[in-house]
């Protein structure tokens, strides 16, 4: 099994439709998209199977022939958020052992002197000659469980690790999707908003299979007004956007283009007062996943119909489990949380990483008796919904008592002058940790007092509040815990 026969198929069925697009402009059909993805397999012929190839570059069209010729070449996909800074690159460069980076010519210049593998400036015309060498022929015999991406996580509880993607992974992720989420086809589209190395490079693969267009945006990044003035022009339009991506789509104050029909969202928290503007002002196109790089895009999820006239309680929970998954939440000492009991959350199933590349000790914490252990604390309810209370490491235990973050966050956005909240513990003599919010707003603590008194339990008020202009993010747009904790000591 090979990811590339997914474009394989693509290209016998949809042979001279539009592939990939670059903004409005069609750059490849589905013949010419195979043809360089097998040309560039060639030119990587003197590299070994499994050999890594890291890709750094803010999201273009070549992404997606690079990740299809590098699957061709039998060699794993290594891609880098283009945020980064050049040494957090450097750090996965050489982590990763890749042979050979390709890089957009801005990031190419800053990591060219950082690292001691060959940098290759995507579009330069040392690729374009790759993209004329020979075919490579077709792989026809890779192991399912041959690695295809090496998912360098985003490392908001720590330094980024390599968790290890097979072609069955991605594939059970690719076939998850689409009984899940969305069915698109050959007059469908997948505008990449979020970055190509992550999230939304992920959805290619399902996209690619039924033959639906691939649009990277021309400014290479996320800008609301291109992406939505793109949703204009393109037919049936689905995206994975970052909960942060969604609310400056509903800033920009315009209605939903008819052709965007559905947006997944997910990768960090989207609190219901957000999710509720966000559906009034676009319909209900949400679909909602829950899943980290290792168990990719898939571990529960909300679909469109899910949304429609939902409780507040399904609207605030991450959904229930994806098909072809097993989700469990459980106790310190690995059994079962009962009904509305708070626990670890852990999964098994084919999508699940077969561990961190070179990182024993942390593919043994994170991996037991085959199920992965998220590091997401939540509970089921009777009806099988999960919601996610906080990353193990983010709760705060006050006087003996867990409290969740994102509980107190929920509240305190539902007061209107609240922009942000950013909810952590801070070390205390006499509870052992209090809870401290950081406050983007206009508003004082007394206010916010009043407004949580009347709606959580004393107990899990902050005891402090410090207003600031903007919380700490990485370059996901999630929220740095850890800094605004080091900020209290
Ligand atoms: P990453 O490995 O960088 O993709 O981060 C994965 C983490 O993001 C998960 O373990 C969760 O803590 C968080 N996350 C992902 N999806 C959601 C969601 N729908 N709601 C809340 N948090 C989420």
């Amino acid at each position: 099994m090979n990811l590339f026969s997914l474009l394989d198929q693509s290209a016998a069925r949809h042979g001279d439709r539009g592939a990939v697009y670059h903004g409005e402009q069609q750059v490849h059909t589905w013949l010419s998209l195979r043809d360089r993805a097998l040309r560039l397999a060639g030119s990587l012929n003197g590299l070994p199977p499994g050999a890594r190839v890291a890709v750094a570059s803010e999201n273009c069209p070549q992404i997606v022939e690079l990740m299809f010729g590098i699957w061709a070449a039998e060699c794993v996909f290594v891609p880098i958020n283009y945020k980064l800074h050049p040494r957090e690159m450097e750090q996965i460069v050489a982590d990763s052992g890749a042979a050979l980076v390709f890089a957009s010519p801005k990031i190419g210049r800053d990591l060219a002197p950082l690292v001691s593998a060959p940098v290759e400036l995507i579009g330069s015309s040392d690729y374009e000659n790759r993209c004329a060498a020979d075919l490579s022929p077709v792989p026809r015999n890779t192991d399912p469980a041959a690695l295809a991406w090496l998912f360098y996580t985003s490392g908001t509880t720590g330094r980024s690790k390599g968790a290890m993607l097979s072609h069955r992974n991605l594939m059970a992720m690719t076939l998850s999707h689409l009984a899940d989420f969305d069915s698109p086809d050959e007059n469908s589209s997948l505008v990449h908003g979020a970055p190509m190395s992550h999230g939304s490079g992920l959805y290619v693969p399902p996209y690619v299979l039924r033959g639906a267009r691939q649009v990277v945006p021309a400014s290479g990044a996320f800008d609301p007004d291109e992406f939505l003035d793109l949703c204009e022009r393109h037919p049936g339009c689905s995206a994975f956007l970052a909960p942060t991506m969604v609310a400056r789509l509903v800033q920009t104050g315009r209605s939903r283009p008819a052709n965007l029909t559905t947006i997944v969202y997910g990768g960090g928290p989207m609190y219901v007062d957000s999710l509720k503007k966000a559906m009034a002002a676009f319909g209900p196109i949400f679909v909602q996943l829950y899943g980290q790089g290792e168990a990719p895009m898939t571990i529960t999820g909300l679909r469109r119909a899910d949304h429609v006239d939902a409780p507040d309680a399904v609207l605030g929970s991450v959904g229930y489990a994806r098909s072809g998954v097993d989700v469990a939440v459980v106790r310190p000492d690995g059994r079962p949380a009962g009904i509305d009991e708070i626990g670890e959350i852990v999964c098994r199933g084919d999508v699940v990483m077969s561990g961190y590349w070179q990182n024993p000790s942390a593919t043994e914490s994170t991996l037991q008796d085959g199920w992965l252990h998220t590091g997401d604390m939540g509970s089921f309810d009777a009806a099988g919904y999960l919601t996610l209370r906080d990353r193990s490491k983010d709760v705060v235990i006050s006087g003996g008592s867990n409290i969740y973050p994102r509980e107190v966050e929920e509240v305190l956005l539902e007061h209107p002058a609240v922009v942000e909240a950013g909810v952590v513990g801070a070390p205390d003599e006499e509870w052992g940790e209090v809870v401290v919010a950081f406050i983007v707003g206009r508003v004082s603590a007394d206010d916010l007092d009043a407004h949580l008194l009347q709606r959580i339990a004393r107990f899990k008020r902050p005891k402090r509040y410090e207003f600031v202009d903007e919380l700490p993010k990485n370059s996901y747009g999630k929220v740095l815990k850890r800094e605004l904790r080091s900020r209290l000591i």
